[in-house]
């Protein structure tokens, strides 16, 4: 069976990545068989409204840190002072399976993946303006002051970093950026390699029933 792929999603904090990946799963890919979206373990409370096991395995720094040494986590960083990882066991067994994942990782996490899977597929997520970024951080309403100036203040450092990734999609209209990356993710597994074992199948049925042309 041919392998999932890996899709990497960056941006900076507040630019619209979490609602782009739910209005995906809920646009029916899923329903294609086969995407997963990879459940992060963090350090970080719940937001309002954030459920473990669904938005985040919620673990405290003593879980974190024995992860770390039983080597648990593909890649793990430290974001606005939080911890934030990515576990082995959501990623590898799925794209075994040959079900796509997606990984929302900030960009240190993003080049760690891209350095030890390269057949991953990084897409960074840009906010049009400042203005727009700073006025979704605060329209959000789940940062204080503080936490939305200090995400600000790392935005710079993140899309500098776009350079690193396969793809670039601007998120201006949610609409349009969310059928972009469902674009690139329907691109991927209609690639020839991708696509051998239906074609295989269809190519028996007609070997069964067509008779060569004489
Ligand atoms: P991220 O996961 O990148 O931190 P969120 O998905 O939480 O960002 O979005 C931050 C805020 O911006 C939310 O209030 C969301 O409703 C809003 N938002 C997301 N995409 C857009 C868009 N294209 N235009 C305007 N507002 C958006
Ligand atoms: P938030 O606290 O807003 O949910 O996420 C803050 C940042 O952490 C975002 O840039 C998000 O992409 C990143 N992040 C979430 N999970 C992971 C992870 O497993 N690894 C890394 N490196 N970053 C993550």
């Amino acid at each position: 069976m041919h392998p999932g792929e890996l899709f990497i999603l960056s941006a900076p904090s507040g630019t619209g990545k979490t609602t782009l990946i739910q209005s995906l799963m809920a646009g029916g890919l899923n329903g294609f068989g086969g995407l997963a979206f990879s459940v992060s373990h963090t350090t970080r409370k719940p937001r309002p409204g954030e459920m473990d096991g669904k938005d985040y395995h919620f673990v405290d720094q003593a879980t974190f840190q024995s992860m770390i040494a039983a080597d648990a986590f593909l890649e793990w960083a430290q974001v606005h002072d939080n911890y934030y990882g990515t576990s082995r066991d959501e990623v590898f067994p799925r794209l075994e399976k040959g079900i796509d994942v997606v990984l929302d990782i900030d960009v240190q996490g993003a080049e760690r993946v891209l350095a030890r899977y390269p057949q991953a597929y990084g897409i960074f997520i840009m906010p049009p303006s400042y203005e727009d970024l700073e006025s979704r951080l605060r329209r959000r309403g789940k940062d204080d002051a503080q936490a939305i100036a200090r995400r600000l203040a790392v935005s710079l450092w993140e899309i500098r970093r776009y350079d690193r990734y396969h793809y670039v999609i601007i998120n201006d209209d949610a609409r349009r950026a969310s059928e972009v990356l469902a674009a690139i993710i329907l691109e991927k597994r209609h690639r020839r390699e991708r696509m051998q074992a239906r074609v295989q199948e269809i190519l028996r049925d007609f070997q069964d029933r067509g008779s060569p042309p004489s």
